[in-house]
């Protein structure tokens, strides 16, 4: 067999809550205006459907729980704001997966930020070009542990909130999703192939805004406990 010319990258390797086990990550797919209220605070109607763009797999920053994790501020904006998701970890995938079959595929759930440099991505938008420098650059992606849907059982509904510095800037319920989790793993699943290892960040909702250095990032989804980072 044939030998690389220099070593290969490392598999990105998430930890799952209370276990000595990693989830190996393979792709990670972000839902777009996922929450009509946030759809509404972009300019949009919130009645036209969600879409989808990704994230590298080296853009996550794993956030370990009861720590504050620190996450350096990117280059190039001076406008990152926050989008605290729930993110959804596969098992096993497929094609054309139906909705009602959707929930099988999920390994687990966990906490995210969906970082984002508000002012190339708005460029971007406006210029018709890609969203990479705005939504996929490195650091992009603080993310929790994974929790198994085996401890959890499958999560329909519950709070979603961020804080920043104390204060409540996001606060709505997981039922607020445009697409629910299993319509968006189906809907996706017509688009691309899913696999076990695939990360979905389903959407943010209203009261996006922006960090500077310093700011601490408290993320708390209802049965996923708490997660918190600090720009630097
Ligand atoms: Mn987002």
């Amino acid at each position: 067999m044939a030998d690389y010319v220099f070593t290969p990258p490392a598999i990105v390797g998430l930890p799952i809550a209370d276990s000595n086990q990693l989830f190996p990550v393979r792709r990670v797919y972000c839902v777009g205006r996922n929450y009509a209220e946030h759809a509404k605070e972009m300019g949009f109607t919130g009645r036209e459907d969600p879409f989808f763009f990704c994230k590298p797999t080296d853009a996550l920053v794993p956030v370990a729980t009861g720590e504050v994790t620190e996450v350096p501020y990117p280059s190039k904006t001076s406008n990152l704001h926050y989008e605290m998701e729930l993110v959804v970890a596969l098992g096993s995938g497929g094609c054309d997966i139906p909705v009602e079959r959707a929930n099988d595929c999920i390994f687990g759930y966990a906490l995210g930020l969906d970082m984002t440099r508000r002012d190339l991505q708005n460029e971007s938008k406006k210029q018709g070009r890609p969203w990479e420098t705005g939504k996929a650059f490195d650091h992009s992606g603080p993310i929790g542990p994974i929790h198994p849907r085996a401890v959890t059982g499958t999560i329909t509904q519950g709070s979603i909130t961020l804080h920043v510095n104390g204060s409540l800037k996001q606060t709505s319920d997981l039922t607020q999703m445009i697409w629910n989790i299993p319509e968006s793993i189906s809907y996706l699943s017509g688009l691309f192939e899913l696999k076990a290892g695939d990360l979905i960040f389903t959407g943010t909702p209203e009261g996006v805004g922006a960090v500077v250095k310093g700011d601490k990032l408290l993320g708390r989804i209802a049965g996923l406990g708490e997660f918190e980072i600090v720009m630097v």
